[in-house]
């Protein structure tokens, strides 16, 4: 028989990666399986970004400027609304990095905590011994072979394919992330024709910039006098082209040259209902743990890494077994708090689809909903600031809205119906039970709230 691991991690993403060093750092064994060779890890996309606070935060020493890995920190995103107009400024530091860089560094990082990683490695099967998850299948230099822990992790991202392959009796379920759940993401480097002129980027307050409303945007680039030209919508990669060709149709951009062009998906999709399972854990995008105003999942990831590792910690070292019920401290601690959050903000989003360019434009011009301080707050706190007066403040503005026929009665009556569903959500996933026998009937409430909320559609006008 092979050794056992105190924690077997199946994916070496951002997520499990973090995972395992920090539990790693608790003096607990773990080992880490990936299907991609070490130098191939992390080529999933090439660059991405995260707030710079997060390294403080989390512990990962910031990417050193002048080497491969970094491209810049900045603070300042402009959002426009429909046309390019109505500037919001939001103020805040991120930093922008290449992720293959990033992630060959993780591994270094998690290597010197003790982490042991086996590459070229592919997740085949779960093994289980009275309904507790015990081992993997892997498949290896076209080998099976059989590895064991007292915790398996599923960090595969969208693929989520050991949650998917559980036994039944383990506790999670086993959803496919569907394509309709899914964003997606065109991501093309372009670089400016003529290098004197001015281009999204060289105004003021430019470092990146958010065009909400056709869900596209402008961020730095490495490469000189270029940008990243992203693009995300659901239904499709087809989609994302259309909405393209509409952005700079109203937005039209001074003539550059396409460098390069990468496609990816984000998941948009509830979490499981239960993050642990008996000797099991799902955690980053095979958890769908992404925040829905950007699609970025590693910096929540990382925080509820925090909460789970905590309470795994407690019980190996007590020697005590990782069953669902000893680990269900870590669905109460997130739950209630970001995951709250996090199904809240999903739940909105059918309300903003259902908003056309007009109605988007009176939010922007009047400076409400899409404004710096809801941006902000946003990033911060994954919520907006909703003080009483300013509930005040925005009731007044919507029915003026109306009244001057400057918002409409649609977009109006969906967003109050989807604000309702969603503060509904919220509130129970902030009861989420203490007690696991409480579980089912919790389940079966929020299977209810969840019901009425639509999947993201394309709603883009031409
Ligand atoms: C275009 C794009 C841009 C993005 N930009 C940002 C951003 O700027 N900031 C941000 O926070 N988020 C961003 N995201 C989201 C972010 O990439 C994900 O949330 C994050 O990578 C999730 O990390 P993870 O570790 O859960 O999964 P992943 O990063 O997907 O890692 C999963 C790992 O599991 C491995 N694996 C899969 N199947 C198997 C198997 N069968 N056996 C063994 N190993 C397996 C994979 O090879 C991979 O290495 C972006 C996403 C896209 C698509």
């Amino acid at each position: 028989m092979n050794d056992i691991h105190d924690v077997v991690i199946v994916g070496a993403g951002p997520v499990g990666i973090y995972f395992g060093m920090i539990i790693a750092k608790k003096n607990h064994s773990v080992l880490i399986i990936e299907k991609d060779s070490k130098e191939n890890t992390g080529s999933k996309m090439d660059q991405f970004h995260l707030e710079t606070m997060v390294f403080e935060k989390y512990g990962i020493p910031p990417p050193i400027e002048g080497t491969d890995e970094f491209i810049t920190k900045f603070k300042w995103t402009s959002y426009y609304g429909p046309y390019g107009k109505y500037q919001q400024v939001m103020d805040y530091p991120v930093t922008a990095m290449r992720f293959q860089f990033f992630i060959q560094r993780l591994i270094k990082l998690a290597e010197a905590d003790g982490v042991e990683f086996q590459f070229n490695s592919s997740f085949k099967d779960v093994i289980s011994s009275e309904e507790m998850v015990t081992g993997i299948r892997v498949e290896s230099d076209g080998e099976i072979k059989e590895l064991f822990g007292k915790l398996v992790v599923d960090a595969t991202g969208t693929s989520a394919i050991v949650r998917r392959a559980l036994p039944d009796d383990i506790g999670v379920e086993k959803f496919k992330i569907e394509d309709e759940d899914k964003m997606y993401v065109i991501q093309r480097v372009i670089q400016w024709n003529n290098t004197d002129e001015p281009h999204p980027g060289t105004g003021e307050y430019e470092e990146s910039i958010s065009y909400l409303y056709y869900k596209t945007w402008v961020a730095p680039h490495f490469t000189p006098n270029a940008n990243i030209f992203g693009g995300g919508q659901p239904g499709g990669y087809e989609n994302t082209e259309k909405a393209t060709e509409i952005f700079l149709n109203d937005v039209p951009f001074p003539p550059y040259t396409l460098l390069e062009e990468h496609r990816a998906s984000t998941a948009y999709r509830r979490s499981p209902f239960s993050l642990v399972g008996d000797g099991f854990l799902c955690i980053g995008d095979s958890a769908c743990m992404s925040k829905s105003f950007s699609g970025e999942a590693i910096e929540s990831s990382w925080s509820a890494s925090l909460i789970a590792v905590d309470v795994i910690h407690k019980f190996l070292s007590e020697n005590l077994p990782l069953t669902m019920k000893n680990m269900w401290e870590i669905n109460v601690l997130y739950f209630r708090d970001q995951g709250a959050k996090l199904a809240a903000l999903l739940a909105q989003i059918p309300g903003a689809a259902n908003t056309t360019k007009n109605d988007v434009i009176y939010l922007f011009r009047k400076n409400f909903i899409f404004s710096s301080r809801d941006f902000t707050s946003m990033w911060e706190n994954l919520e907006m600031d909703m003080s009483f007066g300013r509930m005040i403040k925005i009731v007044w503005l919507f029915l003026w809205g109306l009244i001057s026929r400057q918002f409409s009665k649609k977009a109006l009556s969906t967003m109050l119906k989807y604000m309702k569903i969603s503060g509904a959500i919220r509130k129970h996933y902030e009861n989420f039970p203490e007690d696991i026998d409480d579980f089912d009937d919790w389940v079966k409430e929020a299977e209810i709230l969840w019901n009425p909320v639509e999947k993201m559609r394309y709603t883009l006008e031409d």
